[in-house]
């Protein structure tokens, strides 16, 4: 068969979670939890299967919970959304990203992004004829070299994507950096698409930055999240996008015929824990953050060398005390020799990325996190 994607495998998440698995190694590679989501979650979609809540949700999201994504975002960032006509309830992230990508870019059109970027959205930009300029970010910081940016875009450029908080890197945009980026685009046609599944696992004082914080750029951006992060449940795949309505009304084209709509009773149960307990997510940086420092604390005992995180649930680690193999290669030394698996962060990246650092997961119960320490101490 003639491939549309000639060049794309399997992707690393698979790959490093099969390893894991053959070799019965400790899985810090794939970014999920070892442990579940709240019970009063699981309850309410008991509850609303029992009532027969079990056809199609309205194709642009159970309306209790695009009210209470509305309703969250109104209270967190003050910032006001029309939930009718700027949500989207989409299967994950991954296909709100998938969608608004496929709506605002044509073929030909230029996409920026900054590598280490996240995988999926190579394969979508290009089978949408998109043509991907990728700004590579340097280690240890992993910020923006703006001047660097603005010789990237060009009278082509149609999308700028970016993730913040970032996988892998755990960097956070600031709002210097939505100034930067409008001052750079604003006298060109260009759009964004801000990936922000990570939102409420962000751990600087004055909590995370979007895309939509931002007057002028809010006009011309989507806005991705995922409850899959947020409530320990990335096997329910339900995320969303947020964007204006011109732009609402384009991705809604695609994603009615992609999946049309999204589980019904799992939408109904988010939205009672959103409006039910916004504890949770309140509470998600002091939790995350006490996993991230006593792993941080145990790997200090250890010939790894940790790179700061402000954000997300996973940590980059330097091995180059410990080895000159590639990140590729190390990662796979480490899953059978060591049995911790990782990601190597090579694999975020268009082009070659030389530095020996891998991504690890604390999304873990303490007693995983401190059995990894324990084997990654002895190397
Ligand atoms: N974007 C980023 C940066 C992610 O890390 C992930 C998955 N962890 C996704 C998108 C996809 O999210 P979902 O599982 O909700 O599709
Ligand atoms: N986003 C998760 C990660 O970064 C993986 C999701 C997936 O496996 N597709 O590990």
């Amino acid at each position: 068969l003639d491939s549309k994607l000639p060049s794309l495998g399997t992707t690393i998440f698979s790959q490093m979670s099969a390893l894991a698995q053959k070799y019965q190694a400790i899985n810090l590679s794939q970014g999920f939890p070892d442990f579940d989501g709240p019970d009063y979650l699981q309850q309410r979609l008991a509850y609303h299967v029992a009532q027969g809540e079990n056809q199609y949700a309205p194709m642009t999201g159970v309306r209790s919970l695009t009210k209470a994504i509305a309703q969250k975002n109104k209270t967190l960032y003050g910032d006001t959304i029309d939930a009718d006509s700027q949500v989207t309830v989409t299967a994950g992230a991954t296909e709100a990203l998938y969608a608004a990508i496929t709506a605002l870019v044509r073929p030909g059109d230029e996409v920026i992004c900054f590598d280490p970027s996240y995988d999926s959205y190579a394969p979508a930009v290009e089978l949408s004829g998109g043509v991907l300029k990728r700004l590579p970010l340097q280690p240890p910081e992993f910020r923006v070299d703006w001047p660097a940016f603005s010789k990237l875009l060009s009278k082509q450029t149609r999308l700028v994507i970016l993730n913040t908080p970032h996988n892998p890197t755990g960097t956070l945009w600031q709002a210097s950096d939505f100034a930067a980026l409008w001052q750079a685009i604003k006298d060109f046609p260009v759009f964004v698409l801000s990936d922000e599944v990570y939102e409420h696992i962000c751990y600087n004082p004055g909590g995370h930055v979007g895309v939509r914080s931002h007057a002028q750029l809010k006009e011309r951006a989507v806005a991705v999240s995922s409850f899959g992060k947020t409530f320990h449940m990335t096997g329910w795949k339900v995320g969303y996008c947020i964007a204006p309505d011109y732009i609402s009304s384009e991705i809604r084209k695609v994603h009615q015929f992609l999946t049309f709509a999204v589980n019904t009773p799992a939408q109904l149960a988010l939205a009672d824990m959103l409006n039910a307990q916004p504890e949770h997510y309140l509470g998600l940086p002091e939790f995350y953050q006490a996993k991230r420092d006593r792993f941080i604390d145990a790997l200090s005992n250890s010939r790894f060398k940790v790179l700061p995180c402000q954000g997300t649930y996973y940590l980059v680690v330097d091995y180059s005390a410990i080895s000159d193999m590639n990140d590729v290669d190390f990662c796979v030394w480490l899953t059978e020799e060591v049995g911790v698996a990782a990601i190597p962060l090579s694999v975020f990246c268009g082009q070659p990325f030389d530095h020996k650092l891998i991504r690890l997961c604390f999304a873990k119960q303490q007693r995983t996190l401190d059995a990894a320490a324990e084997r990654l101490q002895k190397i």
